[in-house]
């Protein structure tokens, strides 16, 4: 791990789930043409379509955002690699179980791609169980090529960027977000987020977790297996440099979303999904807003630790 000396730590608004729910169930009416947000005990997520390594998203819940985009534009820095244990360790978690969105580590997979980080960390003499997933450009046909990190790798590490929610992976009560028919511009993340960053405007909330998208299609990208060779300095250009594809439902997203920076130079949404079906990468939105259906379950998180925060900064290729 590169310069964890430099882990900022920043207390959230942690508000009583009761409360986040109605606040919740208000907003997403904005966007959403059905609603229903209730506090539940979290399903078994070792438990199909999630096949998590534990069984919920609950104890000690935090979130992370480690490195950033700008380790990979303008030009990549490709010796940025973090080792999920470690990250555990920097959170204070030590053995927590980690969600998110990330990149693999380029040096140990030998290409670029997205990595679906589902890390039950080590601990006390227990093994790290990786159940990530990553995705890259199949060469043969240009198409999404999405294989589980285990299958190919032993190693727990990602590259560039992560952002994750950590948790101790027990059962408990979390926020659970059923949504249909989309009528608002904005993706659930987008819609939970500003939610918060409305109700909440003198506050830092983090969300994290994971929600199905059960009908429907979903807009994703997936990098490139090579870094680009010339230097992308806006927006367009790494939008060009990107792979976009639209996928089917069923897709299992996991998602962290901080409703306001508290001055610690935040990605503040980012999600990745995978599927049973071979396809997976970073999501955007549905497409398909008339028959699309959202089934989520959510943590607020109590803490936000900031590792390896690039000193030189942009606001490039953050969507
Ligand atoms: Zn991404």
């Amino acid at each position: 791990m590169t310069d964890v000396a430099k882990t900022e730590k920043a207390r959230l608004h942690f508000p009583d789930l009761e409360e986040l729910r109605a606040v919740l169930q208000t907003g997403l009416a904005d966007n959403f043409a059905e609603v229903k947000v209730s506090v539940v005990e979290c399903p078994d997520l070792t438990k199909k379509p999630f096949n998590f390594p534990v069984k919920g998203l609950c104890g000690s819940p935090r979130v992370t955002d480690v490195g950033g985009v700008p380790y990979l534009v303008p030009v990549v820095q490709k010796q940025k690699e973090y080792d999920m244990n470690a990250v555990s360790k920097e959170l204070e978690l030590p053995g927590a179980f980690i969600l998110g969105a990330g990149a693999v580590p380029s040096r140990i997979v030998g290409i670029n791609a997205e990595l679906m980080p589902l890390v039950l960390t080590e601990a006390d003499g227990r093994p790290a169980v990786n159940s990530s997933y990553f995705s890259s450009i199949n060469p043969v046909d240009g198409q999404c090529l999405q294989e589980r990190y285990s299958d190919k790798f032993s190693d727990c590490n990602f590259g560039l960027l992560g952002n994750l929610y950590a948790c101790e992976g027990r059962p408990g009560k979390v926020i659970e977000v059923r949504a249909k028919r989309r009528t608002g511009e904005r993706s659930i993340v987008t819609a939970l987020r500003k939610t918060l960053e409305v109700h909440y405007p003198d506050k830092s909330l983090a969300l994290g977790g994971t929600f199905i998208i059960q009908k429907g299609k979903a807009k994703i990208h997936i990098m490139p297996r090579e870094f680009s060779v010339c230097p992308l300095t806006c927006d367009e250009e790494v939008n060009g440099w990107l792979k976009h594809f639209e996928v089917n439902a069923p897709l299992i997203c996991q998602s962290v979303l901080v409703s306001k920076d508290p001055g610690l130079d935040l990605r503040v949404e980012h999600t990745h999904c995978f599927s049973h079906h071979g396809e997976g990468g970073h999501y955007y939105i549905d497409t398909t807003p008339d028959s699309v259906e959202y089934l989520g379950y959510f943590m607020p998180a109590e803490f936000m630790y900031r590792i390896d925060r690039p000193s030189e900064t942009h606001a490039v290729g953050r969507d």
